[in-house]
Order: C-alpha cells, then sequence, then structure tokens
C-alpha cells in the first residue's frame, strides 16, 4: 500500500537480531497488565525529536507524510525501542478549529528543530463555549492536518506494525477533555476562568469538550483500532488542576478514560503538567488505566528522585504500571551518566512494587542530545533483573 512501509518492512523483516526473549510487544504489554517480562521496556515519546534524529527539519516533514513516517521507522530501526510514538504536534489537534485562511497566523514554525507554536482559538468562555457549540471543526476539519497529515502517517505506521507481525507496537494518543480545554483556550487563561467564572459555565465548557473528545475516540476506534492499534495513550489535562478542579471536573476526564478502555486494552495515561499528589491518586484509582507515565514530584514535595520513584510504585502497586526516567529535563539538558543512573534509580524503586517502563514523563525535546535517549535505553537493557 504504502511505499515508504513497504521499503522498511523489506529492510527489517526477519533481520533483526532478537532483543531479550520476549517481542518488544509481549514486553510492553506485560508490564502494562503487571505481569512479569524478560526486560525492563523503554519506550520514550520520541515523537518530533525522531524527525530531528532521522536527519529533517520541521518545516520539511510538515506536511509530507512519507518522511514524517520515514523519520519514525529509520528512528526505530536503528535504536530498537520497545514501542514506537507516532509523530504528533498541536496542530493537528486543533487545526480543524480554524478556518484554513486563517491558520498561516496561527501556527509558527520557528525553526528547524523548534516544536509548532499556536495561539489561542478563543479569548473568552463565551468564544470557546461558541466554537463547540457551532461545531466549527465540522465545517473547518476536512482540510485540517488531522485528515492530510495525522492521519495517514498513523495509518503508514499501522500497517508497518502489522506487517511486521506485531513486533513492536505504535503507540497512538489523544487529549482527554480537560487538556482539550486547556489548549484551546491557553492555561493561563483557563486557570484564571476556572476561579473567576460561574462553575456551571465552566461545567458547561468541559461537557462540550467531552463531547468532542468522545467523538474523537469513535475515529481512533475506526480508524485506529480496526487497522491494529492497540496501545492508546491520553494526554491528561493537569496543566490547570489544583485539588479543588480536580474534585469538581475531573470527571469529564474519568469518562473519556472509561470509552478509550472499552476500545483499546493497553491505556496509557500521561499526566501533561503538574504531578500533583492528588491528580497522582485519581489516576490510581481509574480502573481503564494501566500504565501512568509521569514526571517530577510536585514542588512543594521535598524528595529525592529514588523516594519519589518509590512512594509511586507504592500508590500504584498491583494497579498500574510506573512509566519514568530519566525526567524530561534531564532528557534534554543532563549528561548520559546522569540519565543512566536516573533510569537505575526509577527501576530499582520501582520493581519491589509493580512494573515498570523506561519513558521520560514528557515528549523528549528535539534538542536532546542522541546520547541521552540512548544511554536510556541501555539502562533499561542493563539494569532489568528482578524484573
Ligand atoms: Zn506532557
Amino acid at each position: 500500500m504504502s511505499e515508504v512501509v513497504d521499503r522498511w518492512v523489506e529492510a527489517l523483516q526477519g533481520k533483526l537480531a532478537p532483543i531479550g526473549t520476549m517481542t518488544h510487544w509481549q514486553r510492553l504489554e506485560a508490564a502494562f497488565h503487571g505481569r512479569p517480562s524478560d526486560l525492563v521496556p523503554v519506550a520514550p515519546e520520541l515523537d518530533y525529536w525522531q524527525i530531528v534524529y532521522a536527519g529533517y527539519t520541521h518545516p520539511e516533514i510538515y506536511n509530507d507524510v512519507d518522511k514524517t513516517t520515514d523519520a519514525c521507522l529509520k528512528t526505530w530501526a536503528d535504536l530498537r525501542t520497545d514501542a514506537i510514538w507516532m509523530y504528533v504536534d498541536i496542530s493537528h489537534q486543533i487545526e480543524g478549529f480554524v478556518p484554513k485562511e486563517e491558520r498561516a497566523e496561527k501556527f509558527i514554525l520557528r525553526g528547524d528543530k523548534d516544536y509548532l507554536l499556536f495561539k489561542p482559538l478563543a479569548h473568552t468562555l463565551d468564544e470557546a463555549i461558541a466554537l463547540f457549540e457551532d461545531r466549527v471543526w465540522e465545517k473547518y476539519g476536512g482540510d485540517s492536518r488531522a485528515v492530510t497529515h495525522y492521519t495517514p502517517h498513523m495509518l503508514q505506521l499501522l500497517e508497518f506494525q502489522e506487517k511486521m507481525g506485531r513486533q513492536v507496537p505504535v503507540i497512538v494518543g489523544a487529549a482527554t477533555p480537560t487538556n482539550q480545554a486547556e489548549t484551546v483556550v491557553e492555561v493561563q487563561e483557563f486557570v484564571k476562568w476556572m476561579i473567576t467564572e460561574p462553575e456551571a459555565k465552566v461545567r458547561h465548557f468541559l461537557e462540550l469538550c467531552l463531547q468532542e473528545r468522545l467523538e474523537a475516540l469513535d475515529f481512533y476506534r475506526d480508524f485506529g483500532y480496526a487497522n491494529g492499534l492497540r496501545f492508546f495513550c491520553c494526554f491528561g489535562g493537569a496543566r490547570t488542576w489544583g485539588p479543588k478542579q480536580l474534585a469538581q471536573f475531573a470527571d469529564v476526564d474519568a469518562r473519556f478514560v472509561e470509552k478509550a478502555a472499552s476500545i483499546f486494552p493497553n491505556v496509557l495515561w500521561h499526566i501533561c503538567g503538574h504531578n500533583l499528589p492528588e491528580a497522582m491518586q485519581w489516576v490510581g484509582a481509574q480502573e481503564g488505566i494501566h500504565a501512568v507515565q509521569y514526571d517530577m514530584p510536585y514542588y512543594t514535595q521535598t524528595l529525592s528522585w529514588r523516594e519519589w520513584c518509590e512512594s509511586i510504585a507504592r500508590l500504584y502497586a498491583g494497579k498500574k504500571c510506573a512509566c519514568n526516567a530519566p525526567t524530561t529535563q534531564l532528557a534534554c539538558y543532563g549528561t548520559p551518566a546522569e540519565v543512566e543512573v536516573a533510569a537505575q534509580e526509577f527501576i530499582e524503586a520501582t520493581l519491589p512494587h509493580t512494573t515498570a517502563v523506561v519513558m521520560p514523563g514528557c515528549e523528549i525535546d528535539a534538542y536532546a542530545p542522541a546520547e541521552n535517549v540512548r544511554a536510556m535505553i541501555a539502562a533499561a537493557r542493563r539494569y532489568s533483573g528482578g524484573a
């Protein structure tokens, strides 16, 4: 079907040296479900890092599906991580809310290695509500990058996954309702409105976001699951979550997870934003979530790295797979030796209590050195004792 996929399948099929005694797929699936695996899986979220690693620039791949897919497959062939994360950027998520002629000034491609920036879609809560009540994506979404870039890229990676006999899973993710709400209006605005606007109005906006996101899950079922997708990541809202907001509004994300888990057998929750203790507990209580990608201690907590990892492993014992290490910051700015120590400590602190996946809490920055990514992979392969 796809020439770029067939080229890679031909180059790799039957020629890959085994790593451990399980396939990448078996290893990650076992960890997600609390079962022993031969090695601790390692699955850093490489989404746009792999573009740079493969020698492309962002402007070059922005409208080129084949090059985007080629970058992911080249990176996987080199590094042999236990999952392939698809490339994703913010325009995939929200370009469908913007009329074609306004897109050029809404999205800003800064440089070859820089992540895409965007301007908020709404400046008041009323404007934001209107976007969803009017279902603007039905009017503008047809030629958006969700359709022209994201979907064909996802289908190519799934084609690779299936043609390779499910040796390695592709992870595809989507924003939860809270994350979508935060993105559409910008985090700092939404934080303010959660306090200054009537609760019923904020609730109405979030319910609209939930509806739109539940419909998005129908897309992931019909185009993802139907083509082999089994590992699904929920990019959870947390940038606006304090204990009060969590108690007031987190149920919209819970309903999203419930539906995601009714479609996909392996559900990962990505905590985007603060690792608030109450949020860590809330995620732990959601039955549809199998694995949790978290990052650094909340700023009020004075824990060493090892203590932090151990506290989360205890919290998730018997319930969730813990995914972390090194921190997103360290992955970009640390040395390979520091990266290795952080991954080792995470593994050692986690395995006595629950399963672990080496996976920094957020996507790997495009400026992160390749040696650091190699160091986290090597650490996972080396410190798997007891798994
Ligand atoms: Zn994140």
